[in-house]
């Protein structure tokens, strides 16, 4: 019997579970928000080929089918009650093959996003959302693979956006050859609205679940659409929107300018900030969620 209580490490081909974000960024890791003139994911300019066997598998697997059957796993939320402070200190216990000098961990990463948040002057529940954005990869622990929890997201059941990263890879997804799923709508209506639209699975779908009755409709979509880049810089899959969601997307838009992975001298003192931001948790989650 394996130690329920040791490390573990995600499967999967990227180094560590921020590889497809930094990857991407215009020089590299400078963790300088994006841009909008830059050609920001220019992802075939020197990705590691660990970054493309990533997106392949992604892209493979994602159908709607398994969309559909990790709904049924874990929507019901029946794997561990924890607070969200457990939860942060749960997910700090994947360990990857990344630099621990050179990349943030996990908590690092969520407090550094906090703090850009808190330094704009944005109010609490903003804060905290930059927070507990990420807590949702806690799936690697479940034993999902890296393609199963990270990597942009896009919708199943409909047809693939060319503006996807590696798109190409859809090719091998079994959903390519069923005609009904490869419409612009496919099995969707024009405008039924991003909340009737399956979303390949990951972490942010997962934790936007476990969260969903405790912050505001902003918050929960930047939870839920932060990976949807095909949506939130693209500009693509407007027919499937409300103009509700079309606003709430400026937000998402919005939060993603504080989603960094800087390093150096922005690293946080996660011992220093721990008192702010477990206040800041009791104040939205006082008790213990269902994951
Ligand atoms: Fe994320
Ligand atoms: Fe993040």
């Amino acid at each position: 019997m394996s130690d329920p209580n040791a490390p573990t490490k995600p499967l999967g081909p990227l180094v560590d579970l921020d590889e497809w974000e930094t990857a991407f960024e215009p020089a590299g890791h400078s963790g300088e928000p994006a841009s909008a003139k830059t050609t920001f994911r220019d992802y075939r300019k020197n990705v590691r080929p660990g970054v493309r066997e990533f997106y392949r598998l992604n892209h493979t697997h994602q159908t709607l089918d398994f969309v559909l059957a990790k709904k049924r796993e874990y929507l019901p939320r029946k794997k561990r009650v924890m607070t969200v402070w457990e939860a942060m200190e749960f997910l700090n216990t994947l360990i990857d093959d990344s630099d621990p000098d050179t990349d943030l961990s996990q908590i690092e990463h969520l407090m550094q996003t906090a703090e850009a948040i808190r330094r704009a002057g944005h109010p609490r529940w903003f804060i905290v959302t930059g927070l507990i954005h990420d807590l949702g990869k806690v799936l690697c622990l479940f034993g999902e693979p890296q393609w199963a929890v990270v990597g942009d997201t896009f919708p199943v059941g409909c047809r693939y956006s060319d503006k996807i990263v590696f798109a190409e890879f859809f090719e091998a997804n079994p959903d390519s050859s069923v005609p009904a799923y490869q419409t612009a709508c496919g099995i969707y209506s024009e405008a039924c609205g991003l909340g009737n639209v399956h979303l390949s699975w990951g972490h942010d779908e997962y934790l936007y679940h476990v969260v969903k009755d405790r912050l505001p409709e902003e918050a929960l979509a930047m939870i839920r659409y932060h990976s949807f880049y095909a949506a939130h810089r693209e500009g693509e899959y407007t027919h499937l929107m409300t103009g509700r969601d079309k606003a709430l997307l400026e937000w998402v838009r919005k939060f993603n300018s504080f989603d960094l992975y800087s390093k150096g001298e922005d690293r946080p003192d996660v011992a220093a900030l721990t008192p702010y931001y477990k206040d800041l948790v009791t104040e939205f989650f006082p008790q213990p969620l269902a994951w």
